[in-house]
């Protein structure tokens, strides 16, 4: 049984140990002014820096919760130790060699805390386990890492290990180290059955560490096929110093690069945060067995020194055809000041780092972190490219489905600038996006949409056309009157449309049945081309016999002039008519312009340009001739 700490031992850790960098190691501190520094309070949850901490006189306070004391109060509360748990701790630390009031203790300290008994027992085990990779069982863990990039020097600065498959080589090393049973069980290191055994027999381990480098816990993978568990991975349960909703893998690593750089980057696996870091993304960290969650964005957050005035950016690697899933869950669930702050990176041959960094080398996983996107314009993009965009429905469909997203955003100051991104993802006014939002927000959350009403980028359907099955149409609807009125002067009174209509296009007609009347107007060789039997011969070239019924009112409908038609009022229709084409392929080609990026497609742009100045001059002469009367 160990005696007392002496206390001139405790002055000098308390001396010795910075408060300022044990605090580092979960919270990133930033200067405050006045040698004192403030970072995000580790003991409540909160969104700007209360937390403050003041080196010279080995004092932290919080402003939030009230929280304070110096360094080993600090160490006794983040860990949850007993006051000789956190001298000892800081005393490893800082290289204090403690006296005791009655000699040293020897052995593993029994008297310890049952936390420090269990991170020493990880320890030991971690230790163990790693030794156990060179060891000639251990030759199918070693090939799985070698398959994978990573040689001999990668595992140990991962500590990775192998635990051997008999299953109780563990447990009576730890015994043996002086660890009892019950201490191995609550740890998660041993199983209980009829007797204790190994949780882990037969797996490549990799040790799960705190920010300070404890290792609390493992993640095991399959390596043998007769393993006689089917998960690929398996983790250490829940125990009083590992959670799996706050582990984060590599934290350990990444925790100095993520405050430097106010960047952390989330990948999926083990080995996915190794190939990050040796490509140089030290900043890479991933779950543990869960999604990421709540919990897990605070502590990076702590790091990231994130509060109102600062955002770091967390970057998601998502791999595979899910990522647009996955990245929509992520966006509109959960945290949402997080999520205005979230990226992601997603490979577009899906993928993972690990294969990446394997098959293009380190830089291409640099570049594929650097590519990283806001995750709302992630989503939003997902959305938009389900429609075709060169299609005036389809922008409007598109704008119309992505504004509901837009509207869910609870962050109101973000979605005036998601409406601007909106507008320009889709190639409409930001007047019109906003409108939409504005809209959607009214109309409040609803059930998504049936997949008869999106209008996919394959579906052919006319666009402002009416379905093709579509009634006869309303001779007062606006949106077709200037093909009506121009198709009657070409029924009633073809000569005097003549040869004006020559440029005439069957593009020029939206709407279906008028467009097939026009086609027949062509197959009889056009207006010029009129006799004494043109309405005949039209009837009889149409396509179908529900266009008669079109065709008869056509005939007998009075102008919408009630002066005599001239070749003023057929210019002003025949040219105005083809006015508005051009003016549609005009905010077509606007819209794709404003879609394309000069710099990264110059080519595609520039040769738009050059259509667009053309299509501006081909509408002004149409202009002309409508108001000249040709
Ligand atoms: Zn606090």
């Amino acid at each position: 049984m160990a005696g007392l700490i002496k206390d001139e031992d405790i002055a000098t850790v308390r001396e010795r140990a910075r408060i300022d960098e044990v605090v580092s190691d979960y919270v990133t501190l930033r200067n405050a002014g006045g040698g004192s520094m403030k970072g995000l309070c580790p003991f409540h949850d909160e969104k700007s820096p209360s937390f403050h901490v003041t080196p010279s006189r080995n004092f932290y306070h919080c402003f939030g919760c009230e929280a304070g004391g110096d360094v080993i109060k600090f160490v006794m509360e983040i860990e949850g130790l007993g006051f000789s748990d956190a001298v000892e701790r800081l005393a490893d630390k800082v290289g204090v060699q403690l006296r005791y009031t009655e000699g040293a203790p020897t052995g593993p300290r029994r008297d310890a805390g049952q936390r420090s008994r269990l991170i020493d027992a990880h320890r030991v085990a971690q230790e163990f386990y790693a030794d156990q990779l060179t060891t000639p069982d251990a030759m199918a863990a070693r090939q799985f890492l070698d398959g994978r990039g990573f040689d001999r020097e990668a595992a140990a600065t991962f500590g990775v290990g192998f635990a051997p498959r008999g299953g109780e080589a563990l447990l009576r090393h730890l015994r043996q180290k002086g660890f009892r049973d019950e201490e191995l069980v609550t740890a998660g290191l041993v199983a209980q059955g009829r007797s204790a055994y190994d949780r882990f027999r037969g797996r490549l381990l990799w040790p799960i560490r705190e920010t300070n480098g404890d290792t609390i816990g493992f993640g095991a993978r399959r390596i043998f096929d007769d393993d006689r568990i089917d998960a690929k991975y398996l983790n250490t349960p829940d125990s009083p110093i590992y959670k799996k909703s706050h582990v984060l893998y590599g934290i350990d690593l990444a925790r100095r690069e993520i405050a430097r750089s106010s960047q952390a980057v989330v990948v999926e696996g083990y080995t996915d945060v190794m190939a990050c870091h040796l490509a140089g993304i030290g900043t890479a960290v991933a779950t543990c067995g869960t999604a990421f969650g709540e919990d897990h964005g605070r502590v990076l957050r702590r790091l990231l020194h994130d509060h109102e005035e600062f955002r770091g950016e967390v970057i998601f690697t998502f791999d595979g055809d899910a990522a647009g899933q996955k990245a929509a869950l992520r966006a509109f669930g959960g945290d949402q000041q997080f999520v205005s702050q979230t990226y992601v990176a997603v490979e577009p041959d899906g993928l993972d780092p690990c294969d990446l960094r394997l098959q293009k080398g380190d830089a291409a996983v640099r570049d594929l972190v650097a590519r990283r996107v806001p995750l709302y314009r992630f989503v939003l993009g997902n959305v938009v490219a389900r429609y075709d965009l060169d299609r005036a429905d389809g922008r409007v469909d598109a704008l119309r489905e992505a504004a509901k997203l837009v509207s869910s955003i609870r962050d109101r100051s973000k979605v005036e600038a998601f409406a601007r991104e909106l507008a320009g993802m889709v190639g409409l006014d930001v007047e019109d996006a906003r409108r939409e939002v504005r809209r959607a927000a009214a109309r409040g959350p609803e059930q998504p949409r049936g997949r008869r009403e999106r209008a996919g980028p394959g579906s052919q359907g006319a666009p402002d056309q009416a379905a093709p099955r579509d009634p006869v149409p309303d001779p007062r609807d606006p949106r077709f009157s200037m093909e009506r009125e121009t198709l009657k002067l070409v029924v009633q009174h073809p000569s005097l449309v003549g040869p004006s209509a020559a440029d005439v296009d069957a593009a020029d007609f939206l709407h279906p049945h008028y467009r097939a009347l026009w086609e027949a107007v062509v197959a009889c060789g056009g207006p010029a081309a009129a006799d004494d039997t043109w309405g005949t011969r039209l009837g009889a070239a149409l396509p179908d016999p529900a266009l008669e019924q079109v065709l008869s009112a056509l005939a007998v409908e009075p102008l919408r002039s009630s002066k005599e038609a001239d070749a003023g009022y057929v210019a002003a229709h025949v040219f105005r008519l083809q006015e508005l084409t051009a003016m549609r392929r005009i905010a077509e080609l606007k819209s794709r312009l404003q879609r394309t990026n000069p710099v990264d497609d110059a080519g595609d742009y520039n040769r738009m340009f050059g259509e667009l100045v053309a299509l501006e001059q081909h509408r002004r002469t149409l202009r002309d001739k409508a108001v000249g009367g040709g």
